[in-house]
């Protein structure tokens, strides 16, 4: 069931804060589609500790690889890379997928250009799309209400336990296989 205990607006919110602790800057200043690298100067360390603090505030794991890398590992070496770093045809396919606002992302682009596409909405929606996957009702005891103090963590309203939800990079893999079933964007594979 979708996660109604937490909304989009929220998400943004502590997104933002997020970003503006890591990057000291001020938080009211960050639009939700400038690019995290380009527009607010992030390196790749400072997503480790941007992910570390949303993954605290929501009690998720986001995931901890790139798409491009989970591609590789999952569908074969080349699906997504080829030997001179640059995307593939499928793997430009599935990252236009990821980030449809993206319209720097071609075939044959760098895949070290490919980071500067994450915007803070985009990392909202990873957020959204994992805490989507509450389940319906508590797997300790079977309660069927979930409640949530902070609009953030949610958990359960029988026997008070956190929710848990699937971790980021097991979703990942999952979309990636039913990408394939369904549009075949890596011929090879
Ligand atoms: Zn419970």
């Amino acid at each position: 069931m979708a996660n109604s205990l937490v909304t989009r607006e929220r998400i943004d919110q502590e997104v933002r804060a997020a970003l503006a602790t890591t990057l000291r800057i001020d938080a009211n200043g960050i639009g939700m589609e400038q690019s995290i690298i380009n527009d607010l100067g992030a390196t790749s360390i400072d997503f480790l500790d941007i992910n570390f603090r949303l993954e605290q505030v929501f009690g998720i794991r986001l995931a901890s690889q790139l798409l491009l890398d989970h591609v590789e590992e999952e569908l074969g070496e080349g699906t997504a890379i080829d030997r001179d770093n640059k995307i593939t045809a499928g793997a430009a396919a599935l990252l236009r997928e990821q980030f449809p606002e993206a319209e720097s992302i071609k075939a044959g682009i760098y895949a070290d250009e490919v980071p500067a596409v994450v915007t803070p909405g985009s990392i909202a929606t990873a957020v959204e799309k994992i805490i989507a996957h509450l389940p319906d009702a508590c797997p300790a005891c079977s309660a069927a209400s979930w409640k949530s103090d902070d609009s953030t963590k949610v958990a359960c309203g029988g026997c008070g336990k956190d929710a848990e939800y699937p971790d980021g990079d097991e979703l990942t893999k999952r979309w990636i296989h039913d990408m394939q079933r369904e549009k075949q964007l890596f011929a090879n594979a």
